[in-house]
């Protein structure tokens, strides 16, 4: 049994004042006891604010990216360790947003999850195709690409969480159905098996991101490889995160 993971991805929102209120909203409405592994990620300036609030509680600190090495002349860059002494932790690593504006890609991911796993943070690694790649029929030779670029049996998968993230999904409106998330979601637990091994393959969690909403959140979350979500959008109001979360804790069984 998995335990579901949900995790937040504010992006570039939020100043400290409105990150206090908005994390307060999530802890507070949060049921004691849920099923559910909860993450925020604030943007970097509000990771400081956010943790005060949720020290204490179950709701896990994460940030958005942070840089491949541990330290050095690096202008403008978050080592891991850094993340960790602000109180993450957890990353998120490969979002489409990064590959697509900042150009980053496989030799680079790869070395940022390194970076991020020997500092002891735990990863949420992004995949996902575009429509064209979609349309081409080419969703799984690029979700592979993604997954063996980045990942190897000399990683600890516990530490590792997959999100797949359709790119034509996010931030759209669009979401892929439940059927299309799970032919994935399967596919890349797949990989995993032949990357790790079955069992850990079986214990690691895939979680669904792109236009998750709470009323989309019960069928996404019912499919048997879909074990939470990277929430974008929804998670900007506290209502909708925790109607997502309470969508998970309801998936399981
Ligand atoms: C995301 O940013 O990871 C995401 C899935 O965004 P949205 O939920 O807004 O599509």
């Amino acid at each position: 049994m998995r335990t579901p993971f949900v995790a937040g991805n504010w992006k570039m929102h939020n100043h400290r004042t409105e990150a206090r209120e908005l994390a307060k909203g999530v802890r507070d409405g949060l049921p004691v006891g849920t099923p559910v592994e909860v993450a925020l990620c604030p943007p970097f300036t509000a990771l400081g604010v956010v943790g005060e609030i949720t020290a204490g509680s179950p709701i896990k600190l994460g940030a958005q990216n942070c840089y491949c090495q541990p330290k050095g002349a690096f202008t403008g860059e978050i080592a891991p360790s850094m993340l960790i002494d602000a109180g993450c932790t957890h990353v998120i690593i490969g979002h489409s947003e990064r590959r697509q504006h900042f150009g980053e890609a496989g030799d680079l991911l790869n070395r940022k999850v390194r970076t991020a796993l020997a500092a002891g943070l735990d990863v949420i690694y992004c995949v996902g195709e575009t429509i064209e790649e979609r349309e081409a029929g080419r969703t799984e030779t690029v979700v592979d690409r993604h997954l063996t670029e980045v990942l190897a049996d000399d990683l600890p998968p516990h530490r590792l969480t997959i999100a797949y993230e359709p790119v034509w999904a996010i931030g759209t409106g669009r979401t892929a159905t439940p059927q299309q998330a799970q032919e994935v979601h399967a596919f890349i637990r797949t990989r995993l098996g032949q990357i790790f091994s079955p069992a850990a393959a079986q214990a690691m969690r895939i979680q669904y991101g792109g236009s998750v909403k709470p009323d989309n959140a019960v069928g996404l979350m019912a499919c048997p490889d879909i074990d939470g979500a990277l929430v974008g959008g929804a998670c900007l109001a506290a209502k909708d995160f925790l109607a997502i979360i309470a969508a998970a804790a309801g998936s399981v069984r």
